[in-house]
């Protein structure tokens, strides 16, 4: 069963797939249902407060014209402007964007910064299209959703598929529109238009953080701890070589196509450049081939998810072997899985919390725009711990004070904090 997102009641699945919005609501409902919150307050946090769909059109290289479908929606303003990122992806769906904007709203709350929560997405292959159709598509969506973005309004930043060079486009189309540089209406920039140092490397870097403090609870380190990461991009690429830095065996990383495994430990920076010019792992020497499927169920003491939503299912979760999960990725694991692992005692570190690393840079981005003062890297990488290490702890315990998960005790956090700001303000008019 899942959740109408209209009415709050359950209705049955649709040929039995679990979409990410299924999850999200899901989620939302569980939580909902543990802080007895009011449905007076459920059905404002249930659906988006805006939601853009935009039809626009690209000149493509042979002349012709091609027609694009982009999305932005906010979920929700109260804690702040908006945040979120945008993902060019050719499955990309409206209520794929609504999910991912509430688990938005619940990251920004559950790490405390002073956002709300939003999504992005261009219905589209950004592998089929030269970089010039790319810099036109991109600078077309920045225009047609220039209109509810903007430093204190909503500020997109990369997710799949899209990179510092398309935030810069972002920023530049933006700034044309205004006659003047507006740094602060994207994050995830080039250093030399207003990016930060260490946004790269932040998500990554939290899931490290991340997977240090969930094997401290745990009673051993990540000193030889095994670690299988799904998804090379840019955060999976980056947790693994932190990862492997810190001293962990990396036995297995894979991309959409499949993964290598070696049981002796790869080397995740050689992977890495050779990535680089190559399309796939599957000829990377010294390796065996894997794919994704048996890939999750190695048994191993780390398991990153870096890909996609829905990885961790009912099918695959009874036969997951990793001691903790951390969800680098948004959405993950199926709420029918969760329970699962759970029962199996697998330590999950839910994305709202394991991928928070990007926003939280993203938001250290943000304020040095706002106030033309950069920070040095080593001043991000402390402040991004502080802050991770102190949400970890906080959803730690109150995950062993109200026995719990650690996914519904974020959740609480998150849901708890979002749920304050709007008492406090109330209902206009
Ligand atoms: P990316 O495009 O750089 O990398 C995605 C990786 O996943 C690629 O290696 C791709 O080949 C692989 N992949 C795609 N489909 C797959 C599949 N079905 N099975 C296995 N691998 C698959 O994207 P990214 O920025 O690294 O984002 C990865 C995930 O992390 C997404 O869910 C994203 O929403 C989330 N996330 C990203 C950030 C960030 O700062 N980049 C922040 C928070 C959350």
């Amino acid at each position: 069963m899942v959740v109408d997102a209209a009415t709050g009641k359950t209705k049955p699945e649709q040929g039995g797939h679990v979409s990410a919005l299924d999850t999200a609501l899901t989620q939302f409902e569980a939580v909902a249902d543990f802080l007895n919150l009011d449905e007076n307050v459920r059905c404002i946090l249930r659906v988006p407060k805006r939601e853009l769909i935009v039809h626009f059109p690209v000149r493509m290289d042979d002349g012709s014209i091609h027609m694009f479908t982009g999305y932005r929606v906010q979920h929700s303003l109260s804690r702040g402007p908006a945040k979120g990122g945008i993902r060019y992806h050719p499955d990309v769906t409206l209520d794929e964007v609504r999910a991912l904007a509430m688990w938005m709203t619940w990251k920004c709350a559950v790490v405390d910064i002073p956002y709300g929560g939003a999504k992005g997405a261009v219905t589209c292959d950004p592998k089929a299209l030269s970089l010039k159709e790319l810099e036109g598509l991109t600078r077309r969506y920045a225009s047609e959703i220039s209109i509810i973005i903007g430093p204190e309004e909503d500020i997109p930043a990369p997710d799949m598929n899209t990179n510092a060079q398309i935030m810069a486009w972002i920023m530049d189309t933006y700034s044309m529109h205004r006659g003047y540089s507006v740094p602060g209406v994207v994050t995830g920039k080039p250093l030399s238009v207003g990016g930060t140092l260490g946004r790269v490397e932040a998500t990554g870097r939290g899931c490290m953080n991340m997977a240090r403090e969930a094997v401290k609870h745990l009673g051993f380190s990540l000193e030889g701890a095994e670690v299988v990461v799904q998804g090379f991009g840019n955060v999976g690429s980056v947790a693994a070589r932190m990862l492997e830095e810190r001293g962990c065996k990396v036995i297995a990383v894979s991309d959409a196509v499949g993964g290598v495994y070696n049981r002796n430990g790869l080397n995740t920076r050689e992977l890495i450049q050779y990535k680089e010019n190559n399309p796939n792992f599957w000829n990377s020497k010294g390796c065996d081939q894997i794919t994704n499927a048996e890939l999750l169920e190695l048994p191993c003491d780390i398991l990153v998810l870096a890909a996609m939503e829905g990885q961790l299912t009912e099918a695959n979760a009874p036969r997951i072997k990793a001691k903790t999960i951390i969800e680098g990725a948004n959405g993950p694991t199926t709420p029918e899985a969760d329970k699962i692992l759970e029962n199996n005692g697998v330590l999950v570190v839910p994305d709202i919390l394991a991928n928070a690393g990007g926003v939280i840079v993203s938001y250290f981005e943000w304020v040095q725009d706002l106030q033309y003062y950069f920070w040095e890297e080593r001043e991000v990488e402390k402040r991004l711990g502080t802050i991770m290490r102190r949400s970890f702890q906080q959803v730690l315990s109150s995950s062993q004070e109200k026995k719990v998960s650690m996914r519904m005790a974020a959740y609480i956090q998150g849901v708890s904090r979002v749920v304050d700001a709007h008492l406090a303000r109330g209902i206009y008019p």
